[in-house]
């Protein structure tokens, strides 16, 4: 079969909380093609997250100069953090023909939507705003306060479902993993992205 011309642009959000991060290193496990984009942010690293790994992390003045030179395709603030996406990055991946895989909040996919129109845009959710909570207070990381406040941006979130293409519950990690490369799958063989295959006919 001939290798497809582009990569596809795969959005991928979802709630603090919803289990998104192991979601996706499952199905990077089952899908060793696709790139995951590393964000740049300013906020400091948790325990255990790797400079170049989990994100790229950047003072607020390099952030903002990446911005004034055009280098983020999006970028967000988020609970006083920027956070973004490196334009060079990614559209060198996309035009080699690799998939890639943003994890971004919804403010920055609404800017990915009006720029790349063909991305595929995915949220995932939690069973019950009930398993929400509990699972932020499992965590153990966060106070009432905060996990009250993450609740409500949860809130927020939700009403932004509508503009996305698919909706994956994560009640087991590997069944909402196996959603989104069931959906990664039925992109693939759009008309439009196999047109490649019936060249000459
Ligand atoms: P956290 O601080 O918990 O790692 O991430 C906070 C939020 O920022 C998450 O919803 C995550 O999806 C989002 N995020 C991570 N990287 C980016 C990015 O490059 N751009 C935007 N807009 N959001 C991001």
């Amino acid at each position: 079969m001939k290798k497809k011309t582009k990569g596809q642009l795969i959005v991928l959000s979802g709630p603090s909380g919803v289990g998104k991060s192991t979601v996706i290193s499952e199905l990077l496990s089952e899908r060793k093609d696709i790139y995951f984009s590393v964000s740049f942010t300013t906020r400091s690293p948790r325990v255990g997250e790797e400079d170049g790994v989990n994100y790229n992390f950047v003072s607020r003045e390099r952030f903002e100069a990446m911005i004034a030179n055009n280098e983020l395709l999006e970028y967000a603030q988020y609970v006083g953090n920027y956070y973004g996406t490196s334009l060079k990055l990614i559209q060198d991946h996309l035009e080699a023909g690799t998939d890639v895989l943003l994890d971004i909040e919804v403010q920055g996919a609404a800017k990915v939507r009006a720029k790349c129109p063909d991305a595929v845009f995915i949220f995932i959710v939690p069973p019950s705003f009930e398993e929400l909570s509990r699972r932020l207070h499992a965590r153990n990381t966060d106070g009432e306060e905060v996990i009250r406040g993450r609740l409500q941006k949860a809130r927020e979130e939700y009403r932004e479902i509508p503009n996305y293409d698919y909706l994956v519950v994560n009640d087991k990690v590997s069944e909402a993993a196996a959603e989104i490369i069931a959906i990664l799958t039925a992109e693939g063989c759009r008309t439009k992205n196999r047109m490649n295959l019936i060249e000459g006919v």
